[in-house]
This record gives structure tokens, sequence and C-alpha cells, in this order.
């Protein structure tokens, strides 16, 4: 099934054979997964795409994998909902979000390039896999492990959220909690993926894995009609999401799917870990690394890998980057729990508050059809909100003292 071509250096242009391999050794830049596109076309039609699964595999033939895909069958085709009350309360004529705390198996996109990676990592013969995470990767990566069977070992930094923490213990990996943040554990496992022939999903076989993220931009465009958005919101970690839904969208027109988009991609980030913004609004083009101090967890790294190519990708587009503070991102949670009923993680706040903030400041235009990515589950985080969202009514079990608390006056 696979397309690929090779492994080529973002930077240099060198290119490597599609084994597991993950940086240039002549110029230490990314390497990426090339494909042949016309071969892809030959294949691929909007008629053979929605004939296809209900999951992102439908995209198949534009991910890297060479045969059928094992692992991860069911992530993927989250709903896009036309956020009609939130649009109306930021005034957007048409927003939309899209919905990926629903994904499954583990409630946060990392389902999708977990899905990928995985699939890729057995073809390539792996039957240990790790990760180094900020929380829900370790969730997908234990998850999807437990089911196709493969001995697992997890990464975390030691101060992530309860609800993150037994998400990786309960399907029974190696859970190595560090005391240290994201960039501790990062360069940690850089090391221990030198001694030991293990598959990390975002290290060495990270080129395979990040394709993953294109799907979120397919299922985008598919769902609207085959159109790609005029503005995106995207919550930016390690920059990867955000430079593969730009992909994603140029690969469609590329393959005739969908007219020559120009969506303005816009980036979103924690104030307490910001750099990416940091550079957008300083003019420059190189991220200085930070120390993370913030609530969106998930977000966290203060050494971003592909922060420099997200940074790229919002200037060419036309979009913005902008960063809000940890209460800003609670009342961001809070606002599209209120108006869609969509109860997101910290990531999820930060994207709302920012986009909020975007429309404000007339960076987003009323007329643009918006969509925002919200890429995790609310109950994976449920410490941030604590205490600022009111608590229950407690009452003894009868009508009278029902009545009585609640000072209601009965329908007569
Ligand atoms: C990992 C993650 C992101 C961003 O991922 P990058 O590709 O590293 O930028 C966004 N939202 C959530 C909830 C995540 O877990």
């Amino acid at each position: 099934m696979t397309k690929m071509k090779a492994l080529v250096c973002r930077e240099c242009g060198k290119r490597y054979p599609l084994e597991p391999l993950h940086v240039c050794e002549f110029c230490f830049g990314p390497l990426e997964v090339e494909y042949n596109y016309d071969a892809i076309g030959r294949e691929m039609s909007r008629a053979s795409i929605e004939a296809g699964p209900k999951s992102l595999w439908r995209y198949a033939p534009l991910l890297p994998i060479e045969k059928e895909p094992t692992v991860g069958l069911y992530a993927g085709m989250t709903p896009l909902i036309h956020a009609k009350n939130l649009g109306r309360e930021l005034g957007l004529d048409r927003l939309y979000i899209k919905n990926d705390t629903v994904n499954h198996p583990t409630l946060s996109f990392k389902d999708r390039v977990v899905a990928v990676a995985l699939t890729r990592a057995r073809e390539f013969g792996f039957d240990t896999v790790a990760c180094a995470s900020t929380g829900n990767l370790a969730n997908s990566v234990a998850s999807h492990a437990a089911q196709a069977g493969l001995r697992c070992f997890v990464f975390i930094p030691s101060d992530l959220e309860a609800g993150k923490i037994l998400g990786n213990l309960v399907y029974r990996p190696t859970v190595v909690a560090v005391e240290g943040n994201y960039d501790d554990v990062n360069r940690l496992c850089s090391e221990v993926a030198g001694e030991y022939r293990w598959a990390f999903v975002n290290i060495n076989i990270r080129p395979y894995y990040a394709e993953g993220s294109k799907t979120l931009a397919f299922e985008t465009a598919e769902q609207l009609g085959w159109t790609a958005p005029d503005h995106v919101v995207v919550p930016i970690a390690s920059g990867s999401l955000l430079t593969k839904i730009r992909k994603g969208l140029m690969e469609l027109a590329k393959l005739g799917l969908i007219d020559q988009p120009h969506t303005k991609v816009s980036g979103a980030q924690a104030a307490g870990c910001g750099p990416v913004a940091t550079a957008f609004e300083a003019g420059r083009d190189f991220i200085k690394p930070v120390t993370p101090k913030t609530i969106a967890k998930s977000l966290a790294i203060g050494n971003p890998a592909d922060g420099y190519y997200a940074l790229k990708a919002v200037r060419e587009t036309g979009g913005s980057i902008a960063s809000v503070s940890d209460s800003e991102i609670v009342e961001g949670i809070s606002l599209l729990a209120r108006t869609e009923g969509i109860f997101a993680e910290t990531a999820g706040g930060v994207t709302t508050a920012v986009l909020a903030k975007l429309a404000r400041q007339g960076k987003i235009d009323r007329r643009e059809l918006t969509v925002a990515y919200i890429t995790g589950h609310g109950l994976k985080t449920q410490e941030a909100i604590a205490g600022s969202v009111g608590d229950v009514v407690r009452i003894q079990p009868s009508l009278s003292h029902f009545e009585q608390t609640l000072q209601l006056k009965r329908d007569t």
C-alpha cells in the first residue's frame, strides 16, 4: 500500500532509507517522509475516501505505513461541530470545533499519531514501544500497546495530573516518572533510545508518528464538504500538530481533492510556557527555550522540537500566535463547556481562550470559516478547574428540604 519514497532532511534535503531514523547525520535537521503523490493520486479520490472505514485509516494512502493498519483501528473521524453558541459569544459567524476529546480509545488527539506510529513500529518488527510524554501520549501508547500485546515503557514528568498517571497505570506498562520537566524527560529518553532497540514513538520513529496529525486536516476538509477552512486555531506543544495540519491541507490540494487552500494557521500557547508565542510577538525566527510553569501540562514543552517550523507556518499563512494565563485557561475551559457542552482539558482551555482573544483583537474576521482544534478531554485534568466551577447543592432526601433549599415556587 505504501507510496513512500524516502526519508528526507527538512534542512539539507539529504535522503535516507525508510528506517527508524529521525535526524540527519550531516546537519542534524529533522527527517520527514517523502511520498510519491502521482501514485497516491491514482489510488485516492473523494469517492474512495468516503467509501473507506469510519476512522483515520480512510486516508491510509497518505499515511506512512506499508501494509494494512494493525494498531489503532478506530482512531479518528471525531465530530466537527458547528459551534453556534460559542460563535455568537465571540462574534464569529462560522465557527467550528473539531472535537478530539472523544477520540478512541484515550480521549485525545494522540490516538491518531499513536495508531500510525505503532502500526509502523510493528512493520519494523519492534516488540517494545516507548515514549517521552507530557501525559496524553503516554496514555495512548500504553493503551494501544496493551491491545497490541507490545512491551511498553512510558516516561513522564513526575508532577502530572492524577488522571493522566492512572490513565497510564491501568494498562500496566512500566511508568517511569522522572523528577524533572518534559524537556528533562525527553533528553533522558534520547539517551535510552540510543542504548535499547525500542520504538520511541516521538524519537526514533518520529517522522512516521508525526504524520498521523495530518488526519485532523483531512477530516476537517472532508467534513466541511471538501473545502479548507479560512482560519484554524491549533494548540502548540512541540509544534508538530500545527505544521502537520497545514501539510495535510496542502496534500489534499496537491491531489486535487480540494482547491488550493488560503487557510490562516494560528497557534495557541500558555503564557507559562509560550516560547513560540514569544518569538512570534518579538518578530524573531529562533525559539528561546523556557522553563515551563503552567497548568496546561500537556502543552508544557519549553524547548519545542518543531517550534521553528510552526512559527514559519503561521507567518507564511498570515496567522498569529497568542498566549494566555492560567486563569484565562480555566475561563476557556468553562466557556467551551457552558456554550457547547464540551468538557476539554487544559490544552482545550488554551485553544478556546486564544480563539476568544484573537476574535476580540480582530485577528479572526467574523466571516471567516474558523476551526478550533480541541485536543483532549477534561476528565483527565480535573485539578485545573476544581474550586472554580461552583459546588453541588446538598440536601436531605425530602421534597420539602429540596424546595426550601432552592427556594423554588411550585407551578400551579
Ligand atoms: C500533545 C498535545 C498537543 C500538541 O502536540 P504537538 O504536536 O507536540 O504540538 C495538543 N493538545 C494536547 C491535548 C496534546 O496532548
